[in-house]
């Protein structure tokens, strides 16, 4: 077997996967590199099985609402388990998948974890690999905290491993994970407790977005402890969890404690020093805007940057330096700017560019807010309510939007077309003379006053 290639990328996850398929699209001799699953955190634990959890819960929230749509409905229960089967048949759908999409598009799969010998070489199991070009894109794992009894409690990878349903769960975190996770949970008959470091959750996000969902989060059962953190985890007598908290709370009787606290970069297998790679003191790789590492044929991409850690980044990014690389286009790379995000909360939240305090920095006085708040019109009906909040951050005479904040009902599949529009410059006049889609949610970000 020859084992040079053109182009070798370390982890088959959203951007190994789609640097390696663009990159033998243009016919360069090329391989994957994966020592786990194809697909990497967004389809096994991460997006994907995310987002089905998050469709469960958006099935009980109906079942809630339905005697208010006037349905009679006898809830036999919730199969958690029977939901966990569902959603891993579906994954190992994915995987198959993979397998045939990268024999299809002739890209060779390594199994097995990769490290450097040199630029030029990898070991990998008792083979070695050489490449011209090498892109790191191994991703990264949870953070668990340097906690006494901290193994007692689970990451995310351990969420989506559950079996059973926690009935009684803490949260550690802030960030989109914690949230995500928290509302879903909430959603499926858990009680939840969320622990917060500071006093807000979500702490990069428009202000608006945070407290709207921390009053919807509130409001909807969940237990929000601020400016605490923990101290202690043990085991009771019981069997359940006892979580000490800073600031003299103690959580007796849990059955699950999930640490959502960030994530760090797979970086320390890889041997980076013996091919001279630099990282940061978090260990992530640091690239410039080609996605060039300090090593001349050695690109980064995707989480293990530590920037913007979503899928369609990393996607984006590989393509892009595929197509710069192999494809003849030798100014093609990802602008990190714009990028549209959503948080699948209850409600979710879109959000794309900047807040009204970023923009303010940016802009002075030329900044001009639009905003509203509502009941949806699905919730007029409901006794229980979620509210939908709207911003949309303009700049100058023109009222050029540079920021543009949704959460509610929909939010989630909203935002895309208005990124679109809001990429190409979009003004607030170019939404006022777009007729509105009546009656939606979305027609309020184009009648705005
Ligand atoms: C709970 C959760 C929910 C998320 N939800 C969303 C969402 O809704 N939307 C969104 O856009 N993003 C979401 N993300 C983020 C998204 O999953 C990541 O941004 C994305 O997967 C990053 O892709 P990547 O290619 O950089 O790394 P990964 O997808 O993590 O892939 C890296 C791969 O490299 C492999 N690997 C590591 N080291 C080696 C080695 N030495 N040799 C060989 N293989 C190696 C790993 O096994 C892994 O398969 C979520 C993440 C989590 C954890």
């Amino acid at each position: 077997m020859n084992n040079h290639y053109d182009l070798i990328a370390i982890g088959g996850g959203s951007g190994g996967l789609s640097v390696a398929q663009r990159a033998a699209a243009h016919g360069a001799r090329t391989a994957v590199v994966e020592k786990g699953q194809l697909g990497g955190t967004c389809v096994n634990v991460g997006c994907v099985p995310k987002k089905v959890m998050w469709y469960g819960a958006t099935v009980a929230g109906a079942l809630r609402d339905a005697p208010d749509y006037g349905f009679s409905l006898q809830q036999q229960g919730f199969d958690w388990q029977k939901l966990v089967e569902r959603r891993e048949t579906y994954i190992q759908g994915i995987h198959s998948w993979y397998h045939t999409y990268l024999a299809d598009n002739k890209v060779d799969e390594i199994h097995g974890a990769a490290r450097f010998l040199d630029t030029h070489t990898l070991q990998v199991g008792n083979e070695r690999y050489t490449a011209d070009h090498i892109v790191i894109s191994p991703g990264g794992r949870p953070q668990i905290p340097d906690t006494p009894g901290a193994e007692l409690g689970i990451t995310s990878d351990g969420f989506f491993a559950l079996t059973e349903q926690p009935r009684e769960v803490a949260i550690v975190g802030s960030g989109y994970i914690a949230v995500e996770l928290a509302g879903l949970l909430n959603a499926l008959g858990s009680r939840v407790t969320l622990i917060l470091r500071k006093h807000q959750l979500l702490r990069e996000f428009e202000p608006m977005l945070r407290e709207t969902l921390m009053e919807e989060m509130q409001d909807s059962g969940i237990n929000i402890i601020t400016n605490s953190s923990v101290s202690e985890v043990s085991r009771d007598g019981e069997g359940t969890l006892r979580v000490s908290c800073r600031g003299g709370i103690t959580l007796t009787g849990l059955d699950s404690l999930i640490w959502a606290i960030g994530r760090i970069p797979n970086t320390e297998e890889l041997d980076l020093p013996a091919a001279g790679v630099a990282m940061d003191e978090k260990g992530f790789v640091p690239t410039d805007e080609w996605q060039n590492t300090n090593v001349a044929g050695i690109y980064a991409i995707g989480d293990v940057t530590g920037r913007a850690a979503l899928t369609p980044v990393a996607i984006a990014a590989g393509r892009r330096l595929a197509d710069r690389l192999f494809g003849g286009k030798p100014d093609s790379r990802l602008i990190y700017e714009n990028i549209p995000t959503v948080v699948f909360s209850h409600p979710p939240i879109g959000t794309i560019g900047l807040s009204e305090d970023e923009a303010r920095e940016l802009h002075g006085d030329a900044v001009k807010i639009y905003q509203t708040r509502f009941t949806p019109m699905y919730h007029a009906f409901t006794t229980h309510k979620h509210v939908t909040a709207m911003k949309l951050v303009c700049v100058g005479a023109e009222e050029r939007i540079v920021g543009c904040h949704i959460i509610g009902l929909g939010a989630d599949e909203m935002l895309q077309g208005f990124a679109v529009a809001i990429n190409m410059g979009a003004t607030k006049a170019d939404f006022d003379n777009t007729i509105a889609i009546h009656p939606t949610s979305a027609e309020e970000l184009v009648t705005m006053r």
